[in-house]
């Protein structure tokens, strides 16, 4: 009866799904675990009337228009920069680390060097990471990026993943760079918003199409058995094919060892009065064992006398206990993956796709990008 089963109705699941049952007109059977729909993009309206980001606030940014013209086709979304500040040293700084920054922390003169000498090696708009930045000869630009990797990284990163930045990808550091310019926004990428009526009224108009069906509150082995090299699907052999956007290790039982991830304790709180912060995320990468506290006002701009914040305290993901949000990049899991990756070749009709079935850091507009492409390489090339 169906002829793709889509486990995950996350953004990776449900853009597939949409896509199959708007574009192909073939029937697609949704398996979600949690109670709703959205996965960690999920959002909902609290007791104060606020928008709040159940795991963790998330802002839509993208370079190409692809992704976001077609999020656009399911509500209406608001221009929004996101601006973050760093508490460093009993001050609120802008970061990305940028020209403004360096004017509030250093002295005048001591600034305009330091902004020179930043000129001089590199252009104007540039964006370097830290652990570049920490490699130059310059004693002016060593002395000022060891400040910003000791003020605004170590603590931060310890926290966020129990390692020091040299020791993980440079590609994570390097997700916020120094800013070679006055540019304060936290991303600097042609397209922000966010959705006006929030994410999960994006999901529902995605999954609101009559050839897909939606079972939450479901896990994938509740419904679907794996033997040897096929699935079935409440307990008869399932012909159509597999789109599995969860855990790629859970998915073959461990078999080569469990995938780490780092997770992230949400604690929320209602403040009793109207603002809490001037801007909407304050990191604090040396004080709390918090990382970071976001005032989700700030996004998702509403009256109301009171406000919601959420602090976020990272911790080691223990199966069954809680979320795994971020894969943690190592040579060794990237290897153990790479297992993973070649064994679920074995199965013709499966397709893993996703932050969790791929092990990537990936961000929105990535997972949109990724779901297009392989709904046209895999499902209609197919
Ligand atoms: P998920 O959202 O994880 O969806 C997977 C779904 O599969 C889940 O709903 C899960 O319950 C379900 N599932 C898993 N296993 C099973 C099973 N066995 N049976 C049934 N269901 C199952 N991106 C941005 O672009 N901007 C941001 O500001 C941003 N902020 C973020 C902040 C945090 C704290 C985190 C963790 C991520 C953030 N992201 C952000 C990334 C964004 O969340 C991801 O890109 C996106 O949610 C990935 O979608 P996905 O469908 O791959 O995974
Ligand atoms: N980071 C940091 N200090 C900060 C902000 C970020 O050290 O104040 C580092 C940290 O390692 C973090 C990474 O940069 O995990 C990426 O930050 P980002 O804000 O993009 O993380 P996310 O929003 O994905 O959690």
């Amino acid at each position: 009866m169906f002829n793709y089963v889509v486990v995950g109705a996350g953004m990776a699941g449900s853009i597939i799904a949409e896509r199959i049952a708007s574009q192909l007109n073939k029937k697609v059977l949704i398996i979600e675990r949690r109670d709703h729909i959205g996965g960690n993009c999920y959002d909902e309206v609290d007791e104060n009337g606020i928008i709040r980001h159940l795991y963790g606030p998330h802002l839509f940014h993208a370079k190409n228009r692809d992704a976001y013209n077609y999020l656009q086709q399911f509500g209406e979304w608001s221009v929004y920069n996101h601006r973050v500040l760093a508490y460093i040293d009993g001050n609120k700084v802008p970061i990305p680390f940028n020209f403004n920054t360096i004017e509030q922390i250093f002295p005048q003169k001591l600034a305009q060097k330091y902004e020179s000498k930043l000129l001089e090696h590199f252009e104007y708009g540039e964006k370097v990471p830290i652990l570049e930045l920490i490699k130059e000869e310059d004693q002016d630009l060593k002395y000022l990026a060891q400040f910003v990797y000791e003020k605004i990284f170590v603590n931060y990163s310890a926290k966020q993943w129990g390692m020091k930045p040299e020791d993980m990808d440079g590609l994570v550091t390097a997700r916020v760079p120094i800013c070679v310019s006055r540019d304060d926004r936290y991303f600097h990428d042609r397209y922000q918003a966010v959705p006006k009526r929030g994410y999960s009224s994006i999901f529902k108009a995605m999954l609101s199409h009559p050839n897909i069906k939606l079972l939450t509150n479901t896990d994938f082995r509740e419904v679907m058995e794996i033997k040897s090299e096929d699935f079935y699907l409440f307990d008869k052999k399932f012909e159509g094919t597999l789109i599995y956007t969860g855990q790629i290790d859970e998915l073959f039982d461990y078999k080569f060892g469990d995938l780490p991830y780092r997770s992230v304790r949400m604690h929320f709180e209602t403040v009793d009065s109207e603002w809490y912060q001037e801007a909407a995320t304050v990191n604090y990468p040396n004080d709390y064992d918090f990382t970071r506290i976001t005032e989700f006002k700030h996004i998702h701009p509403v009256q109301s006398a009171k406000t919601t914040i959420l602090k976020e305290f990272p911790q080691d993901y223990i199966k069954g206990e809680n979320t795994p949000y971020y894969p943690i990049f190592t040579r060794e899991n990237q290897e153990r993956y790479q297992k993973y990756l070649e064994h679920s070749k074995a199965f013709k009709n499966l397709i893993m796709l996703g932050r969790l079935a791929e092990y990537r850091y990936y961000d929105m507009d990535s997972i949109v990008t990724r779901a297009l492409e392989v709904f046209k390489e895999k499902v209609v090339g197919n």
